[in-house]
């Protein structure tokens, strides 16, 4: 299982600091919901861009759930789940930010972003319903909605998984509540 946590840092801060290890899994365990039943179950490496649209490689951290002998992955809110480019350049692409390096750097990968983006919208509005209060007008009104609402796409992205178990772009397997195997 994936979960999405909030992460201040820039992906260079991330690695640097070791934050993958000091970063504590939530008490409730997703999983089986006991509390504090998640122990460290070492990490593994994901592609990220940084500021400037470089890619590097971060640990994302492990835990296994004793009861369900199930992994849970903490993913730092500046990625996205199965996607290359950060959180900030796809949101700095989708206001409009042509400019920025990043932005400039991968601007078909951001369109092919969008478009998954908008493909998605009617499910992931039907999903929300109300969660994130009254609808968008239309699809193409759909990041203004989600900002107004969430204040960044990364603080969205982290809201869509932990309540709703989906991502802007599709609903995964690893996002839903798992069952004892
Ligand atoms: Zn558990």
């Amino acid at each position: 299982m994936q979960r999405i946590y909030p992460c201040e840092l820039t992906p260079e801060e991330y690695v640097a600091s070791g934050a993958h290890r000091w970063n504590e899994p939530e008490a409730i365990c997703p999983l089986c919901g006991a509390c504090d039943c998640l122990q460290y179950h070492g990490s593994y490496e994901r592609g990220v861009t940084n500021q400037i649209g470089k890619v590097i490689s971060i640990p994302v951290a492990r835990y296994l759930c004793g009861k369900y002998r199930r992994t849970v992955s903490y993913l730092p809110s500046f990625a996205l789940s199965y996607r290359l480019v950060q959180a900030a350049t796809f949101e700095a692409f989708l206001e409009g930010r042509f400019d920025s390096r990043d932005v400039q750097n991968w601007a078909g990968l951001l369109r092919q972003y969008e478009r998954r983006m908008q493909a998605f919208g009617a499910e992931l509005l039907r999903v929300v319903g109300g969660g994130f209060g009254r609808g968008p007008p239309r699809l193409s009104a759909l990041w203004p909605y989600l900002k107004e609402a969430c204040g960044s796409l990364a603080a969205a992205t982290r809201r869509l998984v932990t309540q709703f178990n989906i991502t802007l772009f599709a609903r995964y397997q690893c996002h839903q509540p798992a069952t004892a195997t």
